[in-house]
């Protein structure tokens, strides 16, 4: 069971010295038994006091790594439950399903398609993670070739689906080096699978046929020692498959429940008749509270939502995306090449730059920091005002870089134009466009 805030405090230096970000260790203590401290925040806890705070200082949801390579992924390590209190960590894992029966020439367009789905936005590289491999027909040789081709030919990370313990074990042959995830350990298989995980050092997952079905199992396998654990309360109708995943994260955090603080794994790829519908139900479980999420396809047009579904979801609320300050070259600028300031917000820089970048126009873009906020915002906030858009200019050495003085402002941040001009005493202050839709045209027109 987990400490209650006072037997942690017991445990605490109680000098009050504020290093670990609050004003007393009875503040600490309170934050480290609700999840929203960690026990390194504190310099001074002996080595005894840690052993026996270790389990109350564990985030309430364990965290879970899951596959090698560059699509290694944590699911779980989340502590809260609504997003606005702090935020959410770990996305939501993507899985599509391939049976074991299926063709080597299929799974190799498959696997080639799939690898494509990969979308930049905002600087960042969106893709899915796992591919879950689904025993068929219990021939264990053909489950091995399907896990070994999926783990040799591809960046993807496996679910490894069988409840047959030497299916299971023949895939583990082929591909453990991948750190798959074993799903479908179960009342009847537990230990066999519990003994497999052991072994093997891999993650397993384990469905019951409720929430509270699964606490027996979940505390058996812990007292064997295995402790990255995936959880299926076995709910395959939507509003149950809601209900349980509010259910367990509730149990995990507010009641400190630790036989449920682990991520879960859903499938809408068997609750629904068609991939819209999954793709759906995929969203819910996005936004509360699947730890993997698995369809039976991947398509651009139900992967390409989620996926920025997500990134919205697991971005901190409380910290604005920033790109660092500083001097952008698009389309590889020469000293005639125009120069255009606008604000660190980073869904600002990459419209803004990828217009540039689409007129094929060379330019440079300097972005200033204001502390992520957009243009209109930044301007309203005083982030973005005249004499500090003209102080940076100045500082920033775009004047080594261009033979002229001319620079284009924000259209939205036009009333700034008189103050920036006073601080760059001979530039011309130019106001470009207000949508950055116009910016192609605007440039070619100069
Ligand atoms: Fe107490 Fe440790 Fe925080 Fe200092 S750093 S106030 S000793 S909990």
């Amino acid at each position: 069971m987990a400490l209650t805030g006072i037997q942690i405090f017991k445990l605490l230096p109680k000098t009050n010295c504020k290093e670990c970000g609050v004003p007393t260790c009875l503040a600490f203590a309170m934050n480290l038994a609700s999840g929203k401290a960690e026990l390194d925040s504190c310099p001074y806890v002996s080595d005894e006091a840690r052993e026996q705070l270790s389990e109350a200082s564990a985030p309430p949801i364990r965290p879970v790594v899951i596959g090698k390579g560059v699509r290694t992924a944590t699911t779980g390590g989340e502590t809260v439950q609504y997003r606005h209190e702090k935020t959410f960590f770990n996305p939501t894992l993507l899985a599509a399903m391939v049976p074991s029966d299926i063709a080597d020439s299929d799974l190799e367009t498959k696997l080639k398609t799939w690898n494509a789905f990969q979308f930049e936005r905002v600087g960042l590289n969106l893709r899915p993670e796992l591919i879950a491999l689904k025993d068929s027909n219990g021939d264990k040789d053909a489950f091995a070739n399907a896990a070994k081709k999926i783990a040799e030919s591809s960046e993807f990370n496996l679910i490894l689906m069988t409840e047959d313990a030497d299916v299971m074990k023949a895939g583990i042959e082929a591909c453990g080096f991948k750190r798959p995830l074993m799903y479908g350990a179960t009342e009847g298989n537990l230990d066999a699978f519990g003994a497999l995980a052991n072994e093997n050092g891999l993650p397993l997952a384990v469905k019951a046929d409720s929430v509270e079905g699964l606490v027996p199992l979940t505390d058996k396998l812990v007292e064997s020692g295995l402790k990255d654990i995936v959880i299926d309360p076995g709910s395959r109708e939507i509003k149950q498959s809601q209900d349980d995943q509010i259910a367990i994260r509730r149990a995990a955090l507010k009641d400190g429940n630790r036989s449920v603080g682990f991520p879960t794994i859903t499938f809408p790829c068997e609750m629904a008749p068609n991939l819209d519908m999954e793709t759906l139900i995929a969203s819910m479980h996005i936004a509360k509270y699947g730890g993997i999420v698995v369809l039976s396809d991947f398509s651009g047009e139900s992967l390409f939502p989620l996926l920025l579904e997500r990134l919205n979801i697991y971005t901190d609320p409380q910290r604005p995306m920033t790109v660092t300050e500083g001097i952008y070259e698009v389309n590889n600028p020469d000293e005639n090449s125009p120069v255009m300031v606008t604000t660190n917000f980073a869904l600002t820089y990459f419209i803004v730059s990828g217009e540039i970048e689409a007129s094929r126009v060379p330019a440079y873009l300097l972005i200033k920091d204001s502390e992520g906020l957009s243009v209109m915002t930044a301007w309203a906030a005083g982030k973005f005002a005249g004499d500090d858009v003209g102080m940076f200019v100045k500082k920033c050495g775009i004047a080594d870089k261009v033979k002229h003085q001319e620079l284009i402002i924000p259209g939205y941040a036009a009333a700034i134009a008189g103050d920036v001009e006073e601080e760059l005493p001979g530039w011309t202050i130019t106001v470009g466009p207000r949508e950055a839709a116009h910016i192609p045209g605007f440039l070619k027109a100069k």
